[in-house]
Formats: structure tokens, sequence, C-alpha cells
């Protein structure tokens, strides 16, 4: 068979997939996507072959792993499969490097025809919120000889690369079983002990659901300086969110609070000398609803003033409290995380102390706040 007649073969499955639900799940009992990525990674290309764009791995990757596919169900066993193939394989030889003459901004033009919003690293990090996924994945990226890479293709990977680490190690500490939060501002001070809880499952608070506490002095004191004012709003807030669809569960609550929290280690390892940005501008924003993902540190006055999604970023009590921790030095650093999926902004507060020895960051605690997007009058914050 000449590569051709491979892709098409191979298009042709995928089209019938999306019209045909049951086809889709036979390929993926037989593993045919695995098959057919590894056939055409060994296939080698002849100059008579005459494909119109890139090598057969390329098309038949674009084939299969693309929007469409991606966000039918199943997904997760297709893509698994394709991981174990040699997909990241194929993404970094195949997709990344620029091929052709003037093509330099144009790496992922086949991908970006299916839809034009999405790259297929960003499509692969939003596919890795599995845990299946992201498994497959980091198996497969250690795998990978990265002297390999060319330095067009490592400047484009490596930005997934370092948003990818955060968000595993956050998927893998999240428990199954318990909320290890406690949402008293006082907790580290109460307890002597860190952030999470250790031991033990998390009460939330019975008149808003959106609170959760270690122990009762810990809800009391949060009753006495916060949460008085804000649970009959908090209450009102998540029916209306769960109306939505856009109320935040403390399960990804946690998670956010786990990924900011391997943010900031990552952060703290990349310092070479003794940084003391943190000290100056003891906010830091972190950007996680644009792909790569970007960070910075602000003070407390123009970040007390930041705005996204057309949102004020401190707009409420608890923010506000956190922000005033920071600035009176009680921590040393406050992260937010701004991040959306579909059309449900999620803003996320992290405290944090410093080891000013071994220059690490301690999580004190954190929460979060969610955007709907009608809220700002949009149909949806992105893709
Ligand atoms: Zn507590
Ligand atoms: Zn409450």
């Amino acid at each position: 068979m000449d590569g051709k007649t491979f892709s098409s073969y191979v298009s042709s499955a995928f089209i019938l997939c999306t019209q045909v639900p049951r086809f889709f799940k036979l390929l993926l009992k037989y593993r045919f996507p695995a098959f057919a990525l590894k056939a055409a990674l060994t296939v080698p290309l002849a100059p008579a072959c005459n494909l119109p764009r890139g090598s057969l791995a390329l098309e038949t990757a674009c084939a299969m792993f693309n929007c469409e596919i991606l966000l039918a169900g199943n997904s997760r066993r297709l893509i698994v499969q394709l991981l174990e193939a040699g997909l990241v394989e194929t993404l970094i030889n195949d997709l990344l490097p620029p091929r052709g003459e003037g093509k330099e901004g144009k790496v992922f033009e086949e991908w970006t025809f299916h839809c034009p919003d999405m790259s297929p690293l960003k499509a692969l990090m939003y596919a890795s919120y599995d845990p299946h996924i992201a498994n497959a994945l980091h198996i497969a990226i250690m795998a990978i000889p990265h002297q390999q890479m060319n330095s067009t293709a490592y400047d484009i990977w490596q930005p997934f690369f370092d948003s990818f680490g955060p968000h595993r190690d956050a998927l893998r500490r999240l428990p199954n079983d318990h909320i290890p939060l406690c949402d008293s501002l006082k907790h580290p001070s109460i307890t002597k002990a860190d952030g999470l809880v250790v031991g033990g499952a998390s009460k939330e608070c019975s008149g808003c659901h959106t609170t959760v506490y270690c122990s009762t002095e810990c809800q009391r004191e949060d009753w006495s300086s916060l949460h008085r004012e804000e649970c009959i709003r908090s209450r009102v807030d998540h029916i209306d969110r769960q109306l939505k669809g856009s109320s935040i569960s403390h399960r990804t609550r946690l998670y956010n609070i786990l990924h900011l929290e391997a943010v900031m280690h990552q952060v703290a390892s990349q310092w070479s000398e003794k940084s003391d940005e943190w000290a100056r501008k003891p906010v830091c924003i972190v950007d996680a609803d644009i792909y790569p993902v970007t960070l910075g540190f602000d003070t407390v006055e123009v970040a007390g003033t930041s705005t996204r999604f057309g949102a004020k970023l401190f707009d409420c009590a608890r923010s506000r409290a956190m922000l005033r921790q920071v600035a009176e030095g009680d921590s040393a650093v406050l992260a937010v995380c701004v991040s959306a999926f579909g059309r449900c902004g999620v803003f996320t507060f992290a405290r944090f102390g410093m080891d000013g020895s071994s220059m690490t960051f301690h999580l004190q605690g954190g929460f979060c706040r969610a955007v709907d997007a009608s809220d700002i009058g949009l149909d949806y914050l992105n893709v």
C-alpha cells in the first residue's frame, strides 16, 4: 500500500467515527489508532508517494488527533492508545518543526485547519485533565530523547513541558476520598500546621456548602471574621452557579490550589540566586487561561486593582482579607491563578509562607471564586 492510500484509509475511518459512534468503539477495541500510528511511523516516505502535506505519521496523527474526535466521547481511550503508540514523538518530530520555505509561523497549519484556536499541545493539555491521559502523557514524555529535538521544536515544546509538570503533580497529589482543606484564614496559627489538613475529613458549612473546616475552632474563627457576612450570599451564588453549570466542587478547588502550589515550587526552584522579587512584589498572578501559561509578580496596590474577564480579581471580602495578610506580612506571597473552562472562569487564591533559608514556599491556605461568562455578557470565556 502506498502512503497516499494508507492516509486516505485512516482519514475515512475517522470520518466514519464521527458519524457512527459504534464504529469508533470497535476501532478502539482493536487498537486501530495505535496500529495505524505505529505503521505510519515505520513506513519510509517514498518520493513518489507525493503526499500533499508532511509525512505519513503527521497525516495519521492529524486525522486521529483532531478536535472533533477529542471532544467526542471515548476520547480517553483513543488518546491513551495514541500516546502509547508514539503520538508525542510525532508531535515533536513532525508537527512542531516548521516545514518548507517560509513556514516558520505556521507550524500547526494542518491542525489549525480543523480548529483555528486550538494547537495540538493545547488540546493535549486540556485532554490531560483526565488522570489516565496525564499518566500516559507523563510516560511518553519520559521516553523522549531531548537532545534529539531541534531548537524550534524545543522552543515550542518547553512551555508545554513546564505547564504539564505542575498539572501532573497536582493530579497525582489529589486525594480520592477526602478534601484536606480548611477555609479559616487563621488555620495555620490555630492548628500550628500547614495549609492542608493532615488526616481526618474536613466538614463543609451546612449553610452554604461552599467552605470547609478542619475543626470547630477554625469554623468559629472564620464565622466571626468573614463567613457570617458571606454565608447567605455564598449559598445564593452556589445555587446560581449550579444552575448555570459553572459551580466549582471542593475537589476542583483543591486541584487548583495544589496546582498553584506546584507552580510556586517550580518558580522557587528556578531562582538561581537568592531572589527577592516576591518581597517587593508579593502577589504572583498566573494566567492559565492562555496557552502557554504565563506569570508575573505585582505589588499589593497594583494587584488590588487588576481585572480579568472584565471582573476585579479582588472582588470579595475573602480575597481582600488574603491580600491584607500579605500586606501585613502574615503571608509572604499570595498567588492568584486565572483559568477558564468553556463558560466558567475561575480565580484561585493561595497564600504562602516563605522559608528564608531554603527559599521554598509553604502553602497556608486557598480558595476559588467562579465567574460565569453570562455575568459579563459573553457566551464563552475560551474554547
Ligand atoms: Zn483549620
Ligand atoms: Zn456558609
